[in-house]
């Protein structure tokens, strides 16, 4: 009893300790509303930037209630992070519980507060950029930039030293190449921001291809330069999957948390661990901010920290034996950002919503939008 008496004092203190308003984003962000140029977010704007970050600091206030909740034995609390952080003999102990207090606690003082990132490592202010035209790909036989972002003479041949004549970038090709899956062989980029190269996976054979490019990706966050940076996709702010770059995107659609209506159906009525468009997904009420949240995750917290051995989880429902946020081990959501985006999400419509007559809540443990 002592035990969990001191860890419910410990969480009490971690959810009192966040903060109402996030920091300006101005401040926590390297981050140009000007242009839409070199990741600019004019497309998005600043209020818009300022709500999703507020949202998210929101969201994750509501994350401590839910670590407090589920401490405090209530049902609905209980049967979320039982089924998206699971173990193997319910409830989790106090010590599996706080290690899910902290990193939400975590994530929050950091969007109130500032500070390193990258687990502690990294203090330069990150960036916060709205498509990967940051980045400027380029090929081996590129000419080669140094650090003031000028060519430089190949002192041997007498004209422009080129990336594939220099032992540094042949080698951090070799490396990123083998540690990209299949035979995908890595590409340099050159970053004018920070006047450094990152090698990253071509994505399409396009010069303007990217982290952005193709359907579904949302979002990335990198440490390999200094500072750190996020990138949000246009197909974050509601851009279609065909047409992800900001050109393509007049206005950037804002979702706050709650507006979508919750349309739930007794649990007993949807199927378990497999996907149903009959029934309302948990993933249909999602806020736009919940990929700069996920993406906040990754960058306070570090690669380590938020990439499972199983990879990333996004999908709630997966066929067969692959993984799934719904059901996933412990060992592996607590390591996965969108294990915790999904589950205050989830929690913050079981209190919005409040009480049938029966006394029943909205609650997303399924997966689905259910009450009773
Ligand atoms: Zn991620």
């Amino acid at each position: 009893m002592k035990l969990r008496l001191c860890a419910s004092i410990i969480l009490g203190l971690a959810s009192n300790s966040l903060a109402q308003n996030a920091r300006a984003v101005g401040t926590l962000f390297q981050v140009d509303f000007t242009t839409n140029n070199e990741g600019g977010c004019q497309y998005v704007g600043q209020a818009f930037m300022q709500n999703i970050l507020q949202d998210s600091l929101d969201l994750l206030r509501v994350g401590t209630q839910l670590v407090t909740d589920y401490n405090n034995n209530v049902a609905e609390a209980r049967r979320l992070l039982d089924s998206f952080f699971r173990v193997a003999n319910p409830p989790m102990t106090a010590a599996q519980l706080q290690t899910i207090g902290t990193t939400i606690n975590g994530v929050g003082t950091w969007i109130a507060n500032g500070g390193p990132v990258n687990n502690g490592q990294v203090t330069g202010i990150p960036y916060l950029f709205c498509y990967h035209s940051w980045l400027q790909k380029q090929t081996m036989s590129s000419p080669a930039f140094d650090t003031a972002g000028e060519t430089y003479p190949n002192i041997y041949t007498g004209t422009e030293m080129l990336l594939n004549q220099e032992q540094m970038y042949i080698t951090r090709q070799q490396q990123e190449t083998n540690a990209l899956p299949g035979s995908t062989k890595a590409v340099p980029y050159w970053s004018p921001k920070h006047r450094a190269y990152i090698f990253d996976r071509g994505y399409a054979a396009s010069l303007n291809a990217g982290p952005c490019t193709g359907n579904g990706y949302f979002g990335v966050t990198q440490h390999s330069l200094n500072p750190s940076s996020i990138t949000l996709c246009p197909q974050a702010f509601g851009a279609g999957s065909n047409a992800n770059t900001p050109a393509n995107l007049a206005t950037a659609h804002y979702v706050g948390r709650r507006s979508v209506a919750a349309n739930p159906v007794p649990r007993a009525t949807v199927p378990t661990g497999t996907g149903n468009n009959n029934f309302q997904k948990l993933g249909a009420l999602t806020p736009t901010a919940i990929t700069l949240l996920h993406e906040i995750f990754h960058l306070v917290l570090g690669n380590t920290a938020t990439y499972a051995p199983v990879g990333e989880v996004y999908d709630l429902f997966t066929a067969g034996t692959n993984v799934q946020v719904v059901g996933l081990d412990y060992n592996y959501a607590v390591a996965n950002p969108e294990s915790f985006a999904l589950a205050v999400v989830a929690y913050d419509y079981t209190i919005a919503n409040g009480a049938n007559v029966a006394g029943q809540r909205v609650e997303f443990y399924s997966g689905y939008t259910t009450q009773g």
